[in-house]
């Protein structure tokens, strides 16, 4: 005969039959049923019981409704067993058996199936229950419940039957609450129920216990087939023939006196991770009172002085469950009459802080190894952990009282509050000479606003996307940032902003978060990380830097690296190398020079050159340049000392470098103005429109419809060779400077933007050459190399070509992506990108993170051809998809060396180089 029913200390038995796998255990025993189970055999008290199996279940509901043979005599065994262990009988008069009737599937389906508890009661088991407990009250309210509970749950009558009947006569009693209502009335409110179900069904409410147990069962049962279980496993991918079991457990009740009570608790804290119990419990009590917060709960640790018996093997169970299930536990209990019983465990929630704190503890307490505690950190909560953070609970108030102002893409991670100012020059003055705490709102940011946002707590845009100038120098410094704002409306002439109808004036405060990408008004309170759980991070990180560093741990075709992928940082400026390093940078995969050719006194220099009518002229404004480029690279040696460091060669159009078209026809207007009113005042004429007007000319004469596509990158270099000729001399100068010094350069020079490899073979020896020529002069040598960013799909796709010349590739996957789906990369979020996701024509934002089958496939194909050419290639990314875990997890399976992302990314980059490591290890 088969065995459809397996009490709680029957495990062995269980693992017989399904072959020992733990899977299948709760396969056949649902979640909660092989949870009680395993509590069982580990010697904790669990209030005894049994579990009926889901193919029981299965059986039932294939027969159209029929228990299996032997299911109810197993049924009725079991029960007398559990009899045996409890000393108490089911409908007994003296000291009677209650049971709950508990559904519990494989995979947690939360309220979705059947409970009913408080089986067993009718009118005689109820008076012994009162004479057993002194407490009518309680008994009766037990008992209305269980009518009330057997009349939905079992009988599918509609809860406002029972409803309206409660409510009648609360009124009648003028009652308030149900706590209002004494033992007297809850006897007669159970004699109306029982009307109710005699009203709806035509029969009475059954009084013997073992037909509520059998009639119970089959509703468990059934409730599987119910809407809402249907419903929630068509949502969660849940599959249809599971089935789930019924457990049947003993009840166990806190209210029987000052001896008994109930509670819940943690094995640690939850929010700081601390190796101490928390929880809190009421003596007296029902679990229902606990959580619904009627009385004042105590302490856990109080309940030593009142029940220290109960309290010490509390502690000794919590010590022996987290041992056993090596992790942290969430445990409820109930102590009956000074006796303690376990009702549940399993694995707790926590805040990122404790997640670290926890597995970083455990390691060293020897309960779990490196390897594992790596694994329960996500790279989500180490972000957290990085920037000051809204609480849930705030945001969640704060829209509660519709203070979401706009949302937009969450470009730059962290929680910002400050005054608005709609310019660069006045957030940044408000910010130094007044002090405020500001954030910078423009409709896009540009190199020239740099300064405000440097100043700024956090920053806000209307437009751009995830790799706009906003978005990538924001996470470039780590400062909040939420740009495509596409509902704000900003007038810059009334300095304010407005969306839906509200309007935010220069000066008011609003609270952004760049991890989500909400905007709230007014100030919203923000907690800040400490340092002491930095310490534990770094630990963590450690753990995650050494498994990555394992050989062996990756495996590949020749010239494919064998151990986990390195994380480098993008950084313009020593400052920054430094940081990056802190972190835990191993190199510096992107330095965009031209950002250091903002600096106000080199713009001039600059735009000297770009102006220049000649060579000669242009080679002087560069001679002044030198001398700045040189000390900046001086500086990334010396922050990366030992490290490699990769300069990319300059690669925007240099018309980002001249005011606008737009800005110099306003500025020449004032001028003409304020010429005729000196005129008329007899003052003579200003000189300066006349170069005004030759700005403008020569920014009208590179105008180009479409210069992402334009005279940039390796074009320009080609086009005007004397700026490359100066960077490469200054960096090869700073490397000699510093290797004097004994510190240990390693530089790299990256041309951009690269499509055919004869733009690698006119540029790059003529950029070798001035190479040798410096370490010459200054008579050192160090090691360098010469390579390309991947950026246009055309030199993917010859990559094998371009590894001829090129010593290393980096991955450039903002302008790749751009390029691929032939997306602009400053506009597709504001226009038409945010909707693709939202509609799911598109499953993520391809500009965070990367599209595999595309884009991957590009780089998958580049990297493969390129190693054929050259096996000891060095494979890198430096687009915003470095710090993106998913990306990285990509890279690390395409065999790239090193991710490269911004300093502030870098912890959560280790963390997901390490999870990519050990989710593909090699076997
Ligand atoms: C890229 O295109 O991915 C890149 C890193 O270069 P930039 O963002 O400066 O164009
Ligand atoms: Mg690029």
């Amino acid at each position: 005969m088969k065995k459809w029913v397996y009490l709680f200390h029957e495990l062995d038995e269980v693992e017989k039959y399904v072959g020992g796998n733990w899977d299948d255990v709760r396969g056949l025993l649902g979640g909660k049923g092989a949870n009680l189970a395993e509590m069982t055999r580990l010697g904790v008290p669990v209030p005894p019981g049994f579990t009926v199996t889901t193919e029981a279940c299965n059986a039932y509901l294939k027969a159209g409704g029929k228990f299996p043979e032997g299911l109810w005599e197993q049924m009725m065994a079991a029960l007398a067993e559990v009899e045996k262990l409890t000393g108490k009988k089911f409908g007994g008069t003296e000291n009677p058996l209650l049971v709950s009737c508990r559904s519990g599937a494989k995979f947690s389906m939360p309220g979705m199936m059947d409970t009913v508890l408080n089986i067993g009661l009718n009118d005689e088991t109820a008076q012994a229950m009162i004479r057993l407990t002194n407490n009518p009250r309680f008994v009766y309210d037990a008992y209305r419940r269980l009518v009330q509970m057997f009349g939905s749950v079992v009988l599918g009558i509609p809860d406002e039957a029972f409803e309206e009947v409660l409510d009648e006569f609360k009124r009648a009693r003028g009652a308030k609450a149900d706590t209002d209502l004494t033992a007297e009335d809850l006897k007669e409110l159970t004699e109306e129920f029982k009307k109710v179900v005699r009203k709806q069904k035509g029969f009475d409410f059954p009084t013997d216990p073992y037909e509520q147990l059998r009639l119970a069962t089959e509703a468990v049962f059934k409730s599987w087939n119910g809407k809402r279980a249907v419903d929630y496993r068509r949502a969660t991918g849940i599959p249809d023939d599971l089935g789930t079991a019924v457990n049947i457990v003993t009840m166990v009740f806190g209210n029987m006196g000052w001896d008994s009570g109930t509670g819940v608790a943690f094995t640690r804290d939850p929010s700081t991770g601390e190796k101490k119990l928390y929880g809190e419990y009421l003596l007296n009590a029902q679990g229902e009172d606990v959580v619904a917060g009627i009385r004042n709960t105590e302490k856990i640790e109080n309940l030593a002085k009142q029940l220290p018996e109960a309290y010490q093997q509390f502690l000794e169970i919590c010590e022996k469950l987290e041992r056993h299930y090596r992790d942290m536990q969430d445990v409820e209990f109930t102590i009956e009459r000074g006796r303690l019983w376990m009702l549940q465990t399993r694995n707790g929630k926590r805040t990122a802080r404790a997640a670290v704190k926890i597995a970083v503890d455990m390691v060293n307490e020897g309960l779990i190894t490196k390897e594992e505690a790596v694994l329960r950190v996500s790279p989500e909560q180490v972000d957290t952990l990085l920037h000051p953070q809204f609480d849930p609970k705030v945001i969640q108030e704060a829209k509660k009282e519709g203070r979401l102002f706009a949302t937009g893409v969450n470009a730059s991670p962290g929680a910002a509050v400050g005054q608005v100012y709609f310019d660069a020059d006045t957030a940044e003055r408000m910010a130094k000479e007044f002090k405020q705490d500001v954030i910078m709102v423009r409709p896009f940011t540009k190199p020239d606003d740099v300064h405000g946002m440097l100043a700024a707590k956090g920053i806000l845009t209307s437009e751009g996307g995830a790799t706009s100038h906003a978005a990538v120098v924001a996470r470039q410094f780590g400062v909040p940032c939420v740009v495509g704002a596409s509902s704000i409306q900003i007038d810059l002439d009334k300095r304010l902003m407005s969306a839906n109808g509200v309007v935010v004036r220069e000066g008011e405060w609003i609270s952004l978060d760049g991890g989500t990408g909400e905007v709230f008004l007014g100030k919203l309170p923000m907690t800040a990380p400490s340092l002491e759980e930095q310490r534990d991070l770094m630990t963590l990180l450690e753990w995650a830097d050494e498994i990555c560093a394992r050989p062996g741990i990756r495996k590949g075709p020749e010239g494919f690296p064998t151990t986990g992928l390195q994380v480098w940082a993008n950084a313009d400026y020593p400052k920054d190398a430094r940081r990056a390093r802190a972190y835990g940078a191993k190199g510096i995969g992107l330095c965009r020079t031209e950002h250091m050719f903002f600096e106000p006194e080199r713009l001039p220099i600059v735009q000297r050159m770009i102006l220049a009518k000649t060579s000669e002229e242009r080679k002087q404004a560069l001679d002044e340049l030198l001398p700045f480029q040189r000390s900046d690279f001086e500086g990334l040696f010396e922050a990366m000392d030992g490290y490699p460091v990769i300069i990319r060669l300059i690669d925007p159009p240099l018309h980002e470098f001249l005011p606008s078209e737009k800005e110099l026809q306003e500025q020449i207007i004032t001028k003409r103005l304020q010429n005729l009113a000196d005129y008329v005042l007899g003052k003579g004429e200003s000189k300066d429109i006349a170069e005004l007007e030759k700005i403008l000319v020569a920014v009208e004469a590179m105008h180009e419809s479409n210069p992402m596509m334009g005279l940039r990158g390796v074009r320009l270099s080609i086009v005007m060779p004397e700026i490359v000729e100066m960077q490469v001399r200054a960096i090869f100068e700073a490397a000699a400077n510093v290797t004097l010094r004994g510190i240990k350069a390693k530089p790299e020079v990256m041309i951009p933007l690269t499509g055919h490899i004869n733009e690698l073979k006119w540029i790059q020896p003529r950029l070798e050459e001035i190479a040798k020529q410096v370490m010459k002069e200054k008579g050192v040598e160090f090691p360098y190399k010469f390579g390309t960013m991947i950026e246009v799909p055309r030199a993917a796709v010859t990559a094998g070509e371009i590894a001829q010349i090129a010593e290393f590739f980096s991955f450039g996957t903002n302008d790749l992506t751009q390029m691929t789906f032939g997306y602009s990369r400053d506009d597709a979020e504001r226009s038409f990108l945010v909707k693709y996701v939202e509609l799911g024509v598109l499953p993520k934002n391809p500009f965070q993170t990367l599209d595999r089958e595309g884009v991957g496939r590009l780089m998958k194909m580049a990297i493969e051809e390129g190693r054929k050419t050259r096996p000891d290639l060095e494979v890198g990314i430096c687009g915003e998809h470095g710090g993106d875990p998913s990306s990285i997890e990509f890279c690390h399976l395409v065999g790239n060396n090193y991710v490269s992302c911004s300093p502030f990314r870098v912890p959560v980059a280790r963390l997901a180089a390490a999870h990519a490591a050990l989710k593909h290890a090699a076997k």
